[in-house]
């Protein structure tokens, strides 16, 4: 479906994945594993492109639920992959994904081994203020070390990845058990007080397609309220 003129969302692969029409296509995150075909099946029969007009493949982070299909897109497309260093070695296998709860870390393990994902090494290495394919690469440590958030300046649309969720009306914070470090998970969030976007697009949840910056800077009130109360 199309979120906002040029951004499409591919639904029903788990982790949303958004697809970005232009001269190039460029796909932010890949869902769950098998589902390549989707993927490919929405760039040929509704937005009736090439499979090789897709260019880039962005991962905000390391997780299966969004890196599930880039290998395989990459070996039909020729499409990169780009990803965050810290997270690229989460994904070529040289580190373990972490979280402050070791049932979770071995529930991502099993995962992984029983959706069979394969390490693979990424193509680019995107580090923080760096521009890809039109978006404005912003570092966001805590859902994962190397958790990306991607600004797109020209139509204001904040692609947030895990860091953030909006359901039901709201802004949705990070979940412990998930989280790699919820210390600097609750400081990346406080550098989105500087930017002015009208629309947040996270893996999970609901699109929140106005009014996002205002929605974002109340839940940091509120988050910073129960700090001090704390
Ligand atoms: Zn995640």
């Amino acid at each position: 479906m199309e979120v906002v003129p040029g951004v499409h969302l591919i639904e029903g692969i788990t982790a949303h994945c958004y697809l970005i029409d232009g001269p190039e296509l460029t796909l932010i995150d890949t869902g769950m594993p098998r589902n390549a075909k989707k993927i490919l099946h929405y760039i040929t029969e509704i937005l009736h492109r090439n499979p090789s007009d897709l260019k880039n493949i962005l991962l905000t982070h390391c997780d299966v639920d969004h890196i599930g299909n880039a290998r395989e897109l990459r070996s039909i497309t020729g499409a990169s992959i780009a990803a965050h260093p810290l997270d690229a070695e989460i994904i070529a296998g040289k580190k373990i994904r972490q979280t402050s709860n070791s049932g979770m870390n071995m529930l991502f393990k099993l995962l992984g081994f029983f959706l069979r994902v394969k390490s693979f090494p990424v193509d680019k290495i995107i580090l923080d203020g760096d521009t890809i394919a039109g978006l404005t690469v912003l570092h966001m440590p805590g859902h994962t070390p190397g958790s990306l958030a991607l600004y797109d300046p020209r139509r204001k649309v904040l692609f947030i990845g895990d860091t953030l969720g909006y359901k039901d009306g709201c802004v949705r914070g990070p979940t412990k058990s998930v989280t790699w470090d919820m210390k600097q998970a609750l400081h990346s969030i406080e550098k989105l007080r500087s930017l002015e976007f009208s629309m947040m697009l996270s893996g999970h949840g609901e699109p929140l397609i106005s009014g996002a910056s205002a929605k974002v800077q109340q839940f940091i009130a509120t988050m910073n309220e129960n700090k001090t109360t704390r």
